[in-house]
């Protein structure tokens, strides 16, 4: 059985009455969810104890981005270890806008996923097309590459730990959504990439992240290969993201 997962990525964005207000409302809400959705909270490191502090029992937090190291002279970085500590769950990495505005490349993604399993912490690795590459008919040829790059030093007993967002670049925070068809397509074909790695491809959760709405949650979640979500703008709204994890239905995955 695929663990359903729904996740706010809340960028940057946030404050101590951000954290007050929505941890609050999304707890209370998600504490009468009866689908069996883990609801995680991604916000800013540096609001990370306050949102452990709220979340209580039912929410999962996580951090978006963690160095590939585990200490030492790296000014500006937290490890994943600390993340850890901190009460974290989960940590994004490879996320699109790491990869483009911060020039993370698929070694370094590679290198955090490591310390992220290592440390105990469930790794959501991003992977997607840009749209320059989905035109020229690339899509599923780059997002294969990303999945076989990222998770290339799994060792056997560490998939529990891997969670993969398909989040297409040019969905993201443009109200541009893959249909839930091409979404499942190529969930379908991570799905298979992760087999030819001898993953355990069935158990692995897979997760669509681009645009993700309350209107158009439901029809994604309903697919066969799609576990839930990485939301990102409609995260910052309590009423907006309990919406979307109320869209999973009970029996989706398998
Ligand atoms: C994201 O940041 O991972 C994301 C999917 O953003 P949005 O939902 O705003 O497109």
């Amino acid at each position: 059985m695929r663990r359903k997962i729904v996740a706010g990525n809340w960028k940057m964005n946030g404050s101590k009455d951000l954290v007050q207000q929505l941890v609050g409302s999304v707890r209370s809400e998600a504490e009468s969810l009866d689908n069996g959705v883990e609801v995680v909270i991604i916000p800013p490191a540096i609001y990370v104890s306050d949102v452990v502090a709220q979340a209580g029992e039912r929410l999962m937090v996580g951090v978006q981005n963690v160095g590939q190291w585990s200490s030492g002279a790296y000014t500006g970085e937290i490890a994943a270890g600390m993340a850890k500590d901190q009460g974290c769950t989960y940590a994004l990495v490879g996320h699109s806008e790491r990869r483009q505005l911060f020039g993370e490349t698929d070694d370094e993604v590679a290198a955090k996923v490591e310390s992220l399993v290592a440390s105990g912490l469930v790794a959501v690795v991003c992977v997607g097309e840009t749209l320059e590459q989905r035109e020229a008919g690339r899509a599923e040829a780059v997002v294969a590459a990303q999945v076989k790059a990222a998770l290339a030093n799994m060792a056997a007993d560490q998939w529990g730990r891997v969670v993969v967002a398909y989040e297409p670049v040019w969905a993201i925070g443009t109200g541009k959504t893959a249909t839930a068809e091409d979404a499942q397509a190529m969930h379908a074909s991570i799905r298979q990439v992760l087999a030819e790695m001898s993953a355990p491809a069935e158990s692995i959760s897979l997760l669509y992240g681009g645009s993700v709405k309350a209107d158009n949650a439901a029809a994604l979640f309903a697919e066969p290969d799609i576990d839930g979500g990485l939301i990102g703008g409609a995260s910052l709204k309590a009423d907006d993201f309990v919406s979307i994890c109320q869209a999973m239905p009970a029996s989706t995955t398998s």
